[in-house]
């Protein structure tokens, strides 16, 4: 087992240091067969890629301290996406499953530098599902990490050798569905592992490692507090203040892979939850259009693909898995 560490990449290699890596080669590699595997799956099961845009005049909100980056649009000030999820919904306009692999650009904060986790431009594998449930939605992000691991065993295998990832981290392959645990519970555990993780916020960043150290298979999180997440994670009818939501944690301490949910796809639930997250509704004009109109319930996630490659290739950073990594604070191509 590759166990990642916590320490600063103090320093990203030169270009051609990185370009030239064997290792940059493997994981690239390995990227390719993650990225085939999920279009098959995704398009087998009836799903229509859509591309996502760059750019737009709002973006999703966020959370956990990182910041939007301005762009000039013939003088009007847009965004660039920190996540696609309102081209998400408004797409179930036009397809009932869609995905989109999407660029995303997020000024995280700067001590983010030393998670190993964190870029400041990835990108997602993004899905969305009219109709569908939280169960739904958590079945087919299992399904694409499954996937994508098999065919990376079975078709990266020569990478893998060459990365030093030894195939015995992927046993959970041959056992059942993953596991699940509410976000009480998971405080719980962490607590119990004498981590001061607060029961009303998202899992901090090393709570999120720690819990993902306890378990040698990937598992769920589910049901998250109202205060932790963005306004489009649906709120529970039966228990208020809780979301029907979930994130999908990896094994070996490589953290958080995906986060999804049910949607409020209702005008009047969305502007409340912005209200109550402190978001204008105001900003977001041609997205509550649709939503006044009318957009489909719907579930979805988005899994970040250079933590994904990662965890799959053993990887000690996720900056490893970019062809072009930019960190947290520090300057680069
Ligand atoms: P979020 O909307 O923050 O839950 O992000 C969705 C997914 O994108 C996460 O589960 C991660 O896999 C990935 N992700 C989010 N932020 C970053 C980041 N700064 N660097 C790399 N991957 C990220
Ligand atoms: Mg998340």
């Amino acid at each position: 087992m590759t166990a990642p560490t916590t320490e600063r990449d103090s320093v990203l290699p030169t270009p051609r240091e990185h370009l030239t890596s064997e290792v940059t080669r493997a994981a690239t590699r390995i990227q390719n067969t993650v990225l085939r595997a999920t279009r098959d799956i995704l398009r087998d099961a009836g799903f229509t890629e859509v591309l996502a845009p760059v750019i737009g005049p709002v973006t999703d909100p966020g959370i956990r301290g990182s910041k939007q980056v301005d762009v000039d649009f013939y003088g009007n000030r847009y965004r660039l996406m920190t996540s696609a999820i309102l081209y998400k919904q408004a797409s179930l306009l036009a397809f009932d499953k869609m995905f989109c692999i999407a660029s995303n650009v997020r000024q995280e904060p700067m001590e983010t530098a030393s998670t190993s986790r964190h870029l400041a431009e990835f990108h997602q594998i993004d899905v969305e599902i009219a109709g569908a449930s939280r169960d739904e939605a958590m079945g087919v992000a299992e399904s694409i990490l499954r996937e994508a691991v098999s065919r990376v065993v079975s078709e990266s295998a020569d990478d893998l050798a060459a990365l030093g990832r030894d195939l015995a981290a992927f046993g959970w392959l041959a056992e059942g569905e993953f596991a699940r645990m509410t976000h009480a519970e998971a405080v719980r555990r962490l607590h119990d592992a004498g981590h001061g993780q607060s029961a009303d916020a998202e899992i901090d960043w090393r709570g999120e490692a720690l819990i993902s150290e306890l378990t040698g298979s990937p598992f769920f999180i589910t049901d998250y507090p109202k205060g932790s997440r963005g306004f489009y994670d649906r709120e529970s009818t039966s228990t208020p203040g809780v979301l029907r939501n979930f994130d999908l944690i990896a094994a070996e301490g490589f953290g958080e892979l995906a986060s999804g949910g049910e949607r409020e796809h209702d005008y009047r639930a969305i502007i409340t939850r912005m209200r109550e997250t402190g978001e204008n509704p105001a900003k977001y004009g041609w997205y509550l259009q649709l939503a006044r109109e009318g957009i489909p319930a719907s579930a979805g996630f988005g899994i970040g693909v250079e933590r994904l490659v990662r965890f799959i290739a053993g990887l000690e950073s996720a900056w490893q898995a970019s062809a072009y990594p930019k960190l947290p604070g520090v300057v680069s191509p």
